[in-house]
């Protein structure tokens, strides 16, 4: 198995303020890789570190052997990292298939942009539906599935995902992480997915990381995780 992205000693600060110190972490080709952790523990700031948002961070970030680091997020975007931020970050005055179209933006070619729209709307019924509809109207819901739409229209080859599931009902919930994994089987697109929910997190993922106060604390397959004691009381609520 190869990695598609391997970080090494990735370092974060806010001002003076480290947060992230030293981070390790692999996603392989193809997989589905889980941060997880506590509020405040670094997961977002590391999805921002990786997609260099931050001006202030060091250490190693390769996707597929090529140094990310010192690069500007929109080359990131365009080597093939699609990032859903918490928040989702859509044009609430553009409409669904604005929003879409827009993310398609970085590419080179528009060969192909409406074919990826059609597989987006087939994905996503839902955003078809309301394809004419102003973002800022759609459901918590639709917007979720408008972001991961709109990251999966730049082609990307890794997703990151920053707490899909915040604020949304549990059938929705179901449906869009039942959406990811087939995007992930039939696209063969890699992800790294941030969640709080680690019940949720770690049945989608094949790997997982713990970060505690910004260091990686425990790794293991997410069947390993499930089984730690130290998981099991203080993220599973066993
Ligand atoms: P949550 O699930 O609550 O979002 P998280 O694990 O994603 O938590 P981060 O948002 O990455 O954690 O925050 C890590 C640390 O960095 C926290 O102590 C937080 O207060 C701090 N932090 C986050 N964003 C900023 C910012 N813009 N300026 C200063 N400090 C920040």
């Amino acid at each position: 198995m190869t990695a598609l992205l391997e970080v090494r000693g990735l370092k974060a600060r806010y001002g003076k303020i480290e947060v992230l110190h030293g981070i390790d972490l692999d996603v392989m080709q193809g997989k589905v890789t889980t941060l997880l952790g506590a509020n405040g523990a670094g997961k977002t700031t590391s999805l921002r570190a990786l997609c260099q948002f931050m001006a202030s961070s060091s250490g190693s970030i390769k996707l597929a052997g090529t140094e990310l680091v010192g690069r500007s997020t929109e080359a990131i975007a365009k080597m093939g990292v699609g990032h859903v931020p918490d928040g989702r970050g859509t044009f609430q005055g553009l409409t669904t298939e604005e929003n879409l179209r827009l993310g398609a933006y970085a590419r080179s070619s528009r060969e192909g942009v409406e074919a990826d729209l059609a597989r987006i709307y087939d994905y996503f019924p839902r955003l078809k539906e309301r394809e004419k509809q102003q973002a800022g109207t759609l459901s918590g819901g639709e917007q979720q599935m408008l972001a991961i739409g709109r990251a999966l229209m730049g082609r990307p080859r890794l997703l990151l995902l920053d707490e899909p599931s915040f604020g949304l009902a549990p059938l929705v919930v179901k449906d869009i992480f039942g959406i990811m994994r087939r995007i992930n089987q039939e696209q063969g697109v890699s992800i790294l997915l941030v969640e709080q929910n680690a019940r949720l997190a770690l049945e989608m993922a094949d790997t997982a990381y713990l970060l505690e106060t910004g260091r990686v604390v425990l790794s293991g397959s997410s069947d390993e995780m499930k089984r730690n004691d130290a998981v099991r009381r203080a993220y599973l609520g066993e």
